[in-house]
């Protein structure tokens, strides 16, 4: 893969809770990752465990507690709001909520337009012509853009957000949950769409989500996230051939098989996943993981290199950090 166009180094988002706000809700928990140019980064993991969180830290929708987050050599959190909302131009969102998301008393054209006001791009002639050509790209037609949101199904609805989000030129575009909305039918129409933007235009995607399967399918690079924590990065087909963390094989395990004679062990978690208010010592996964030693109580494992391509954050492929 080319050069690194984004790299988050240890991204923290925490919120002060309890009794006096004296406690610390780790949402995003020391997160660091590399995306390069072109790749389709994928972040996976159960609903609550802080992915969504940390999409919206990196482009400060929520503002970080701390770290870096490197856009093409500059850090995004050392920006003030006016150079930060320059920069948006560059790294745009996809929301999972194509409902919610757009204007409900807009026009689809003034919808897909606003972004290109808001930075000043273009003139009115330039602007109508760059709202045609990317509805074009997303599978609608001139005859779309003078009806209402609400007069789309949903997967339509999506198509807007994403011509919204590409309409400036974007490099990256954090995709938040952007098919889990829709019906499965409709899922694969939006995935392709977007796989042709990274193919054609390069545009480079960090793509959430809790499904598997889709995150599979669709990305290059996949991420698991547990508690606020990375816990496994390797490239998708490593990962789903040879993953190491507990917590991935777990997730994997839970897969529907693949075909009607291989034979598949499932794993089945002990427990809820713990509050991120309240988590456990140690490896935060060890009340739940099925090779969990005395060791995972007290020691806190650190994202490693398992090979060039592949990390992971485990005890069993580490040597150990003791904390107090
Ligand atoms: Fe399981 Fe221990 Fe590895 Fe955590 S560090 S995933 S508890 S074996």
């Amino acid at each position: 893969m080319s050069t690194p166009i984004l790299e988050i180094r240890n991204l923290k988002k925490y919120y002060k809770v309890g009794p006096n706000k004296k406690n610390d809700l780790k949402a995003v928990d020391d997160v660091s990752f590399t995306v390069h140019k072109g790749e389709i980064f994928g972040i996976v993991g159960e609903s609550g465990c802080g992915k969504s969180t940390m999409g919206k830290s990196i482009l400060r929708l929520i503002e970080p507690t701390e770290g870096e987050v490197i856009l093409n050599g500059e850090d995004l959190v050392k920006l003030d709001s006016a150079e930060m909302r320059e920069k948006r131009k560059d790294i745009q969102i996809i929301f999972q909520d194509p409902f919610a998301s757009l204007n409900p008393r807009m026009k689809v054209f003034k919808i897909i337009e606003e972004p290109l006001i808001n930075f000043k791009i273009g003139t009115k002639e330039e602007r109508r012509k760059r709202v045609i050509e990317v509805a074009k790209q997303v599978g609608l037609t001139e005859n779309h853009l003078q009806r209402f949101p609400h007069e789309f199904s949903g997967g339509q609805r999506q198509r807007i957000g994403i011509a919204r989000a590409i309409v400036t030129n974007p490099k990256v575009i954090i995709a938040d949950e952007p098919v889990s909305a829709l019906d499965v039918s409709i899922q694969s129409q939006v995935l392709n769409i977007m796989k042709d933007l990274n193919e054609n235009l390069g545009i480079t995607f960090i793509f959430i989500s809790h499904d598997l399967n889709v995150v599979h399918h669709f990305c290059d690079k996949i991420g698991v996230m547990y508690l606020g924590k990375l816990v496994e990065i390797a490239e998708k087909n490593e990962l789903f051939n040879n993953a190491k963390h507990p917590y991935t094989k777990a997730l994997l395990s839970a897969l529907p098989k693949s075909h009607p004679k291989e034979v598949k062990q499932r794993t089945v978690l002990k427990g809820d996943v713990p509050s991120p208010s309240n988590p456990p010592t140690g490896c935060t996964f060890h009340p739940r993981c099925p090779n969990a030693m005395e060791s995972c109580k007290t020691s806190v494992p650190k994202l490693s290199n398992y090979n060039t391509e592949h990390k992971v954050s485990c005890l069993l492929y580490e040597t150990v950090e003791v904390v107090k």
